[in-house]
């Protein structure tokens, strides 16, 4: 396929603070996004690196089809989504992305794989067939003997795992993570980074937003985000 997985085109992003006035005077707009130009190939492991305000999170909420850009060009999959309407994008992101989260947003009262079968509630298949890729998703992350444990049951490293299976239920091309190992301690951090290069792998795309420099070397390419600007696009050798 020719097409990017990802192609962003002076991508900007503002907040306005139209509640807010000081003295009866307009607070100017915030930009937090300032053109943003990039290609993410598919078959890509990218880290997205910054510091805290760098404009990560803003970025991968508008990768993620969470939030849509102010000005910019965005292709997913060499679909144009300034064309898509809200209900034709959610249906892009639950097909095409996977998300993984700094809280993992597992639900508690659900078992490990009540809440990895989830995203596949709206798909159509059967009940049988998604229980079934939930175990298969679920042994690959080493988490077999964990099936009917609930979130509370489970460690840090363990209830990311079970996003990380989450993610993929829908066979997604895209992987999105945000902070993944920003709970865990220094083993459990680098055990789920050995699972996204497994994830890699398995040929998704992967954006993994961070802060960590470390946690950004896993990845082959780093993209700083400075600011709301790319600083550098580093391609590991
Ligand atoms: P990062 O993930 O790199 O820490 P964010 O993308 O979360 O950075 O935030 C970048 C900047 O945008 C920060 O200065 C933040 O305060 C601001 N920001 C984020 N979301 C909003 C919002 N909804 N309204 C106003 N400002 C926001
Ligand atoms: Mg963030």
């Amino acid at each position: 396929m020719s097409f990017p997985a990802i192609h962003l085109s002076g991508i900007t992003k503002s907040y306005s603070h139209l509640a807010e006035k000081k003295n009866g005077d307009d607070i100017p707009d915030i930009e937090v996004l300032k053109g943003i130009t990039l290609d993410i190939g598919q078959g890509e492991f990218i880290a997205l690196q910054g510091t805290s305000g760098s404009g990560k999170s803003t970025l991968l909420h508008i990768i993620g089809l969470l939030d849509r850009p102010t000005a910019g060009v965005y292709e997913v999959l060499g679909q144009d989504t300034s064309i898509l309407d809200d209900d034709r994008q959610s249906d892009l992101r639950n097909q095409s992305l996977g998300f993984i989260f700094q809280s993992f947003y597992l639900i508690p009262y659900a078992t490990a794989l009540e809440n990895v079968i989830l995203p596949g509630l709206y798909s159509g298949k059967p009940r049988s067939e998604l229980q079934a890729r939930a175990e298969f998703l679920l042994e690959q992350v080493g988490l077999s003997d964990r099936l009917d444990f609930k979130p509370s049951r489970l460690s840090g490293g363990q209830q990311q795992r079970v996003a990380m299976a989450r993610a993929l239920l829908n066979e997604p091309d895209i992987i999105l993570a945000d902070e993944p190992t920003g709970q865990l301690d220094s083993s459990t951090s680098s055990e789920i980074i050995k699972l996204f290069h497994v994830v890699h792998e398995m040929g998704r795309t992967i954006v993994l937003v961070t802060h960590d420099e470390e946690v950004a070397s896993a990845a082959d390419r780093i993209i700083k985000l400075h600011d709301g600007l790319i600083a550098e696009d580093i391609l590991k050798g």
